[in-house]
């Protein structure tokens, strides 16, 4: 899709240009682990055959740098990016391997404390520049900087756009003007709001749009769908992920459903949903490399399943691969569940009710469906 109006900062990342008048670039993520070379590659290659201008993959760890350089030897001409999530340390050691590195500025304040943020960022940035590679700032709305949120006491909105400012303001100040940012939340809404903000404070810089956990399909698109087909039709949105919990051999949806809303939103096709919401909302990470057990998507689909007889309750329930967000990104929602080797820790809100085996948790949380039906009916 050709952008017209708005006009941000062109950029290069390895071989896409993303930014201006560049077409919207649709990129996803590996969720295989990164230290299966022969899993990633192959996925990899399946993400790109189905029109991926960029392929993510997980680190978590310096361990995993010989599979990613092994990784990018058997992925020539696809243009790759990592995650780093809390782990910006090794972005020195993972950076001569990639076109990009995505750091989330709500993951750096806890670590190397006698550091300040702005001597992390610059360290950064000194990377980037010295492997010329790009940067994604990545804000999400489960793990705001704590500044941002004392700053700006009960507006999350406003603290996710200052945070995602800031540290704008900090590459520019460190003479770098090579990345993308994104503002990411499970609900559609707050997607909207965030990146239509965004875009008024600092409209020179490209966007990389998503819906996290967005979740299974079809509910999982339809929620995407709701934010990306009014955010690009506004010229909101540079580069997109679609994040749905799909099996490894699915994975390529992400990528065909992302080319089909772009081709939707550029030919004047809207889908309209007016009741999707007002009832049960599950919301599921898409997995990736650190999933902590395969049984997961499995999992995901059985709670839908299980729930659906309490479809017309408007209760969230927030499904998650692994530890490393699942305790964080399941406090919102009214049940959680976020899953370890051998057991799935089920939450009430931020609540721990325990840890269960993957063949013992439905039943218990269907008990915990009708306590939640029953409080909020008043029916014994
Ligand atoms: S919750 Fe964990 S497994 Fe799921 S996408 Fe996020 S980091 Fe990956």
């Amino acid at each position: 899709m050709e952008q017209s109006k708005r006009k941000t900062r062109r950029i290069r990342i390895g071989g896409v240009e993303v930014g201006g008048d560049a077409p919207i670039v649709v990129q996803s993520m590996c969720a295989t682990r990164t230290m299966d070379v022969d899993k990633t590659v192959a996925q990899a290659h399946q993400l790109a055959r189905a029109g991926a201008g960029i392929v993510r993959i997980a680190l978590d760890n310096e361990k995993e740098v010989p599979a990613l350089k092994e990784i990018r030897a058997q992925t020539p001409g696809i243009t790759l990016s990592v995650d780093l999530q809390e782990n910006y340390r090794i972005a020195g050691k993972v950076a001569p391997h990639v076109d990009k590195i995505r750091y989330n500025p709500g993951h750096l304040h806890h670590i190397e404390k006698a550091r300040t943020i702005p001597q992390k960022v610059k360290g950064l940035v000194e990377i980037a520049r010295d492997n010329d590679i790009a940067i994604r700032i990545g804000v999400n709305c489960g793990s705001v900087a704590p500044t941002f949120l004392e700053k700006y006491p009960g507006d999350q909105l406003s603290a996710i756009v200052e945070s995602a400012a800031y540290h704008c303001e900090l590459m520019e100040e460190f003479g770098f003007e090579r990345f993308v940012v994104s503002l990411k939340d499970s609900d559609p809404a707050k997607v909207m709001d965030a990146n239509r903000r965004f875009t008024a404070r600092r409209p020179d810089v490209p966007l990389h749009l998503g819906v996290t956990e967005a979740g299974l399909p079809p509910d999982g698109i339809i929620k995407t769908r709701i934010a990306f087909e009014k955010l690009l039709a506004q010229s909101i949105g540079d580069t997109i992920r679609v994040s749905l919990t799909l099996p490894n051999d699915r994975k390529h949806e992400e990528v065909t459903v992302g080319h089909a809303i772009i081709e939707d939103v550029k030919a004047g096709r809207f889908i309209s949903v007016p009741d999707f919401g007002t009832g049960m909302n599950i919301i599921s990470c898409p997995s990736c490399s650190r999933v902590e057990n395969e049984k997961f998507v499995e999992l995901a689909q059985y709670v839908k399943e299980v729930t659906g007889y309490a479809k017309q309750y408007k209760i969230t329930i927030a499904v998650m691969g692994c530890r490393v967000n699942g305790p964080g990104e399941t406090d919102d929602a009214d049940l959680g569940l976020w899953c370890g080797p051998t057991t799935v820790n089920l939450k009430k809100k931020n609540r721990k009710i325990g840890n269960f085996k993957y063949d013992e948790v439905l039943p218990r949380l269907r008990v915990e469906v009708d306590r939640l039906i029953a409080e909020r009916t008043g029916a014994n």
